[in-house]
């Protein structure tokens, strides 16, 4: 038996290396195959997340490395398809989104028309109705200061706050008549630096108010209708005055610019909150207990019917509104 055993001690660690080596062919040859395997699911994973730029990490002749590129091939593609899809998704709601807003816009705007139109002929009549009892107590007054040049103190004082009065009611009946039908403008040209006197000089004196100028004397002249350019100006101070109850400075100041004049109104008064800025030239819109609300919307259309503009300048502090008026062309020599 002595040869036998001496194979078999032979055979036993050769039997050995054998298996072992064996074993690390299997675990090098089943590494090739699934390392690429698992980097191939885990590319697959993240883009199952939404990872769509993430690309497997696979090289080689084998076929393990030719589904690799196949799979970074349909990666691409699904990255590519997902882009456009995100692309169209988005351009349909911004679509989407500008149809609702010109619907909402449409909609709002039929809605005002119809509150307009219904305003525009109460506006009229009470208007008219109302225009003729305060030219009878504006003359009233007239004569009363005329027959009393002496008149004591406080009787002159009474009157003028009577005076103020019917100006502000005034101001609310124009504002109706002008609402309801603004007629087409009769167009002159106008030296800026008069015309703004003269509705300044309209304001009248008001106890703690200061009026102050800027305006340059040789500003180009303007084409617009003095009575209804008049009536968006007389409306700016009337409102600046009215937002100082206690008193402050109105500043009127007024610049060429291009073709345009703009004269500015701003004042010291507790300006406009940012929430109302847009809201100001709406009809009917108002914080006073005893406005209207008609004054800045029929200003605008006045401005614009005039071949010029209203706005709101922003900023802090008190209102600032901009008026620009086209300046008159010169007539050929
Ligand atoms: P009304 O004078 O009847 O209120 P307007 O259209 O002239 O109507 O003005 C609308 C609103 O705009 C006012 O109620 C007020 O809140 C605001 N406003 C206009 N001018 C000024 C100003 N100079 N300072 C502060 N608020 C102003």
């Amino acid at each position: 038996l002595q040869p036998t055993q001496m194979l078999l001690g032979r055979m036993v660690p050769i039997g050995l290396v054998l298996i072992a080596l064996g074993a690390i062919a299997a675990s090098v040859v089943s590494a090739r195959v699934t390392r690429p395997v698992e980097r191939l699911a885990g590319a697959a994973d993240d883009i199952a997340t939404g990872q769509y730029s993430r690309r497997a990490d696979v090289e080689g002749p084998d076929e393990i490395a030719r589904l690799g590129v196949a799979f970074n091939t349909m990666a691409s593609q699904v990255e590519r398809s997902h882009r456009d899809l995100e692309q169209r998704v988005e351009d349909r709601t911004r679509d989407l989104a500008q149809a609702m807003a010109q619907l909402t816009d449409a909609q709002e705007e039929l809605v005002r028309k119809e509150r307009l139109a219904m305003l525009g002929q109460l506006a009229s009549g009470v208007g008219h109705e109302l225009r003729n009892p305060l030219g009878v107590m504006t003359n009233a007054i007239y004569y009363l200061e005329m027959v009393q040049p002496d008149a004591p103190e406080d009787v002159r004082e009474y009157l003028g706050i009577l005076r103020h009065q019917i100006g502000l009611s005034e101001k609310i009946v124009t504002d109706l008549l002008d609402f309801a039908r603004i007629k087409p403008p009769q167009v002159q040209t106008v030296s800026p630096a008069s015309f703004i006197e003269n509705q300044i000089a309209r304001v009248g004196s008001v106890a703690e108010l200061t009026i102050e100028r800027r305006v340059p004397p040789d500003l180009p002249a303007v084409a617009i209708d003095p009575v209804q350019i008049g009536q968006v100006l007389l409306n700016l101070l009337t409102n600046a005055s009215q937002a100082m109850e206690g008193g402050g400075v109105i500043t009127v100041s007024a610049r060429a610019q291009g073709d345009t004049v703009t004269i500015e109104v701003s004042d010291t008064g507790p300006g406009i909150a940012h929430e109302l800025r847009d809201r100001i030239f709406e009809p009917l819109f108002t914080t006073k207990p005893r406005g209207i609300g008609l004054g800045l919307s029929v200003s605008r259309s006045l401005a614009e019917a005039n071949g010029g503009r209203l706005d709101l300048v922003p900023g802090e502090g008190g209102a600032v509104f901009a008026l620009t008026l086209p300046v008159a062309v010169a007539e050929p020599a």
